[in-house]
């Protein structure tokens, strides 16, 4: 696309001024402003549509960021992240756009990433230095006619200005740019260390693990807050690149407890282990709490459908002699659910469990001597995760870390017990033992055979086709939490460890991307995954949506599984059968 100047955006601009809302399509193309590269992508049909996107790109010399914010991926993560929030809060500060005229007109708008650091689309700074920001700019109408001179004010003074104190390295403080990237890289580097040490988790000293409320994810405050302190037991040294020695809980590989009185921060721990995947913000009392990269989040979804799953290994056969070995269903109970949220983790990968008993279906989770002496085995088609999780370790090299407060029938299983009190953890796994001891159970251990692997499914290509017969494919997401897809909705609900709106759109995208990888051939879907996950790795977010969308997250080859197992329509061939 040939690149013009600004002086020429703003005659034309000014040209425009009273016409009908439509002429602004020739706005479209690359705009060479002083300092900056104005890319106008997509122009709104109307002043109340979603506002047109728009790019700017920063030469190396004029955003002038010092190599080390950006030399490795995690740093150039972490700064992005802080930019793309200060551009956020600039654009909402008097020096942003305002909203004035009809509709949406003059609003700049920026999908800023949240407490979480993970690699997006919003801002980006690139390899050799330069600095690239997508957003939305509502071009500005009364009624439907264009507002031109407020236009051109919006595109060649306010946005240049925004950018200028939020992009360029000059304006901004240096210091906090720096442990934006340390913090990130610090955090990366520390995930990366669990394993060569054989822990699953790590939580540091000081960290702040509840959150304000269930819908601030931003770190309570005040006097009441309990920061972590790991019990000696389970006390880990690392040297962290930047920050230096930090000291903390490991927890190790096996089967880990956290039991502990209600309201006494059980769940808090979890859900924090749980975002440990990720990075975050420096502030946010977790950046140095994080968990195995294959951490999945496990729990009940009643309601939700299953495709070719076998759940044999811990559901047997059902009334009316279903059998669960090639088990599908449109409406999952509690217990059906979690087991095939078991079994999808376990194809899609997983290293570590995390279950916590609030969100559990509790007749998957135990069945004691009662239970087992009133009601036969032969009629009770649910193997206890009890009875398996030992199994799951030792058999698969999959570990977990269960939420359990009110049964102590686990405590035969675990090599780990933390007990939680008043928000502080305690290691009590030798106190458990001689409870154990004392207290036997006497109920017997229910498998008909061993835990096998995931026998591979094959996804049928004409299910993750969201077209209709002759009508075009539509695919979107909405909000946090769900995606359309052609017809159906694909709930999301229950994936929790899916923490934004970006991240969504990019599954919603990689959806089709998985798609069109079928191609002819018929790869099981864990090699699908492979085939997604690395086109990401090697082109980036980019070979999403349209090429240049400014809303889109990066997630996890676990995401993206859950995504696809949530189609409804979703069907796939087991082995043996053809896939086409
Ligand atoms: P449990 O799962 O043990 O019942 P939760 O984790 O749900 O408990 O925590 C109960 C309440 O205590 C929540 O409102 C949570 O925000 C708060 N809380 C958790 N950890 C802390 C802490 N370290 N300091 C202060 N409040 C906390
Ligand atoms: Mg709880």
């Amino acid at each position: 696309m040939e690149e013009r100047s600004g002086r020429e955006l703003e005659s034309l601009l000014h040209g425009m001024d009273g016409k009908s809302y439509g002429a602004y399509k020739a706005v479209r193309g690359e705009w060479n402003l002083p300092d900056l590269h104005l890319l106008v992508d997509h122009v709104q049909g109307d002043p109340f549509a979603a506002p047109s996107r728009v790019r700017v790109i920063l030469d190396t010399e004029v955003a002038r960021f010092p190599e080390e914010l950006f030399q490795t991926d995690a740093r150039a993560t972490g700064t992005a992240c802080h930019l793309a929030r200060r551009f956020a809060d600039v654009a909402e500060s008097p020096a942003g756009g305002r909203r004035k005229g009809s509709g949406r007109s003059g609003e700049i708008s920026i999908e800023a990433p949240g407490q979480e650091v993970i690699p997006n689309t919003a801002v980006q700074l690139h390899p050799d230095g330069r600095v690239e920001a997508r957003f939305r700019v509502g071009l500005p109408a009364r009624g439907r006619r264009i507002l031109g001179s407020a236009c051109a004010r919006l595109l060649l003074e306010t946005v240049p200005e925004l950018v200028r104190r939020s992009l360029c390295y000059d304006a901004l403080d240096p210091d906090e740019l720096r442990l934006h990237a340390e913090t990130a890289e610090d955090a990366h580097w520390l995930r990366d260390k669990l394993r060569e040490q054989r822990l699953v988790a790590f939580v540091a000293n000081g960290s702040i693990l509840p959150r304000r409320s269930g819908t601030d994810e931003r770190p309570l405050a005040g006097d009441a807050v309990v920061p972590f302190r790991s019990p000696a037991g389970l006390r880990f040294e690392f040297e962290l690149p930047n920050a230096g020695a930090v000291a903390g809980m490991g927890i190790p590989e096996g089967v880990t407890l956290i039991v502990g009185g209600g309201y006494h921060g059980k769940s808090t721990l979890l859900r924090s282990l749980e975002r440990g995947v990720y990075g975050h913000r420096p502030g946010d009392g977790r950046e140095r709490v994080v968990s195995d990269p294959d951490a999945v989040k496990i729990r009940a979804e009643d309601g939700r459908s299953v495709s070719s799953v076998d759940i044999s290994g811990f559901i047997g056969e059902l009334p009316g002699r279903l059998s669960t070995v090639d088990f599908s269903t449109p409406d999952a109970s509690g217990s059906t659910s979690q087991a095939a949220a078991i079994v999808e983790a376990m194809e899609a990968g997983a290293r570590l469990l995390l279950v916590d008993e609030d969100t559990a279906a509790t007749n998957f989770m135990i069945r004691d001597r009662r239970m087992q002496a009133l009601v036969p085995g032969d009629r009770e088609p649910i193997i206890p995760f009890v009875d398996r999780v030992r199994e799951l370790y030792e058999a698969h090299g999959i570990s977990s870390i269960l939420v359990i407060g009110g049964s102590g029938d686990y405590l035969d299983v675990a090599d780990t017990v933390i007990a939680m009190t008043d928000f502080s953890p305690s290691l009590v796994t030798e106190s458990a033992r001689e409870v154990a001891r004392q207290h036997p159970t006497d109920r017997r251990r229910e498998v008909p055979g061993p835990l096998s692997k995931p026998a591979p499914r094959r996804p049928v290509a004409a299910s993750l086709d969201p077209s209709r017969g002759r009508r075009k494919v539509d695919v979107r997401s909405r909000g946090t939490k769900e995606i359309r897809f052609g017809t159906e909705e694909i709930d999301l609900a229950a994936v929790e460890q899916v923490v934004s709106a970006a991240q969504v759109r990019a599954l919603s995208e990689a959806i089709l991307l998985a798609r069109r990888k079928l191609g002819g051939t018929s790869p099981t879907l864990s090699e699908l995954l492979d085939r997604v996950m690395a086109e990401l790795h090697s082109d980036g977010l980019d070979v999403l949506g349209h090429g240049h969308d400014g809303d889109l997250a990066l997630f996890r080859r676990h995401e993206l599984a859950q995504a696809i197992n949530r189609i409804r329509s979703l069907r796939c061939h087991t082995s043996g059968e053809s896939a086409r």
